[in-house]
């Protein structure tokens, strides 16, 4: 195929380095990648996803996936091939039953919530509103209503799949079961999701958002404290302890700028009067520095971390281990390494497991195990250039030191910059792994699609 064959049928825009949006549309979340494809294929529909995936294939061109662009090792950008960029494919539909959301690939989280919140309806996403449905979905998803309906990819029920060689297939539990497998949690490796069906589910019209912050230096006590309560805790309750330093900003009171803190955010998936009282004790482990726990809709709870991470203006090099456990050894081993981080810009977060992720059966999706009961995520973030090898250098040291408490496993949505041989294969354990290489070599046996978190057919 020529490009001119791919211009004659292509509905949406094609951009090369000389069109004026290029370099807009080049930008992903992660502002230390910036790399220059040969072409943006900005698609407005399943045919054109197709032939983008047609001419990559046919001109030698690596394929880079676009959906929201937050992926930290900026898979969705690529030197020199072919950015299939999904943005203009963010369409929400739900059936009349409020049974299901009809997702198209290319989807934000914000897209998601706008279109199912009013109607009383959500499906979990992530943190943050303008992170793809995609790209988060595919390899797991995790968020607020994790303990009550697991996670994201939990929820899809099916997909309609662009392959590498061009057909359109539809995966469910009746049609390429196999596919739909391995969709939940194997990753952008088999095909273009151009269209997903996921489960929604009732969510109360206001929910209690709990974040107290306490200062760092109380951290061993109120952590200790915290995952005690967690254990405890009803499924409705979903959290995550954030490390963090009190940024200059207007809206933090001035005597508490460059603190370093701990914040104990957490969901209740539940009318918010109860979620209040329910949560109460997490705001009583000590006295907080700052309090912004409060009640409020579930899309505002699902956009109130946007403006700290914005897209394109930070570098960053996240990465994650699931732990073993958290006794209180565990929590003043991360507490001394969190210490010694190099920017007050880092942040670094300790999620809790259980409820519905853990009720799915390891062998039901290709995100497999989910025996963790917590996720360290050690996320830097840094401004200048000249200060990338020490903090990656960090985080690389923190990360090995932490695998002593690791199940050996980690998040493939936080893997660095997705570094090292076995590092997917380890993520996955191999049972998993081998299934999902046989799933690889049905749909895309010569490896097309393999900038993402790679399975090798082979
Ligand atoms: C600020 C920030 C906050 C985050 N918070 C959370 C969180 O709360 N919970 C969580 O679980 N994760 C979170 N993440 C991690 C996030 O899940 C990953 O970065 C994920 O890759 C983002 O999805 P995306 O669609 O935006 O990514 P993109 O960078 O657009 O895509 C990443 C990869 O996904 C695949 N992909 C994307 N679209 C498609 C498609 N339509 N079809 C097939 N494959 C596709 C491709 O392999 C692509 O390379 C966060 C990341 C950031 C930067």
């Amino acid at each position: 195929m020529t490009i001119d064959d791919l211009r004659s049928r292509f509905r949406g825009d094609l951009l090369d380095p000389a069109n004026p949006g290029f370099d807009t549309a080049r930008v992903v979340w992660n502002g230390m990648i910036d790399r220059r494809p040969k072409l943006i294929a900005r698609c407005r529909n399943a045919a054109d996803v197709a032939a983008a995936v047609a001419f990559a294939r046919e001109n030698g061109l690596v394929i880079a996936i676009h959906s929201g662009g937050h992926n930290v090792a900026g898979y969705a950008v690529c030197e020199g091939g072919m950015m299939i960029d999904m943005s203009l494919m963010n369409g929400v539909r739900l059936d009349p039953g409020l049974k299901r959301a009809y997702v198209e690939g290319g989807a934000t989280w914000r897209d998601v919530d706008m279109a199912t919140a009013p109607f009383g309806r959500a499906t979990p996403g992530g943190l943050i509103s303008v992170t793809g449905v995609a790209g988060l979905t595919l390899s797991g998803g995790i968020g607020w209503l994790r303990g009550t309906r697991g996670l994201s990819c939990d929820n899809i029920e099916a997909a309609d799949v662009v392959l590498a060689d061009g057909r359109l297939v539809h995966a469910s539990a009746d049609k390429n079961a196999d596919l739909l497998w391995a969709l939940k949690g194997g990753g952008g490796n088999f095909g273009v999701v151009v269209n997903f069906t996921f489960s929604i589910h009732p969510i109360a019209e206001e929910m209690m958002f709990c974040a107290p912050i306490y200062r760092e230096s109380e951290a061993n006590d109120i952590i200790s404290k915290w995952r005690d309560y967690m254990a405890a805790a009803p499924d409705e309750v979903s959290g995550l302890v954030e490390f963090s330093t009190i940024p200059e900003d207007p809206a933090y009171p001035k005597e508490t700028w460059g603190t370093r803190v701990v914040a104990l955010a957490t969901v209740y998936d539940g009318a918010a009067e109860i979620g209040e009282k329910v949560t109460m004790p997490l705001r009583e482990l000590g006295t907080p520095l700052l309090d912004f726990s409060g009640r409020m809709p579930y899309t505002v709870i699902q956009s109130l971390y946007d403006t700290i991470f914005p897209k394109g203006r930070d570098r960053c090099y996240w990465k994650s281990t699931y732990l073993k456990a958290l006794d209180d050894g565990i929590i003043r081993d991360i507490t001394a390494g969190l210490s010694k981080r190099l920017s007050e810009m880092t942040y670094a977060s300790i999620w809790k497991f259980g409820g519905a992720v853990q009720r799915v059966p390891a062998d039901a999706t290709a995100f497999g195990d989910r025996s963790m009961p917590f996720m360290l995520s050690l996320d830097a973030i840094w401004s200048k250039p000249a200060e990338d090898e020490r903090n990656i250098a960090w985080v690389r040291d923190m990360w090995r030191d932490m695998q002593r408490h690791s199940t050996g496993r980690m998040y493939l949505n936080f893997p660095g910059l997705g570094e090292g041989d076995t590092l997917v294969r380890d993520a996955f354990g191999v049972d998993t792994y081998q299934r999902l290489q046989a799933v690889k070599r049905r749909y895309d046996p010569q490896n097309l699609f393999r900038l993402n978190q790679n399975i090798l057919p082979q």
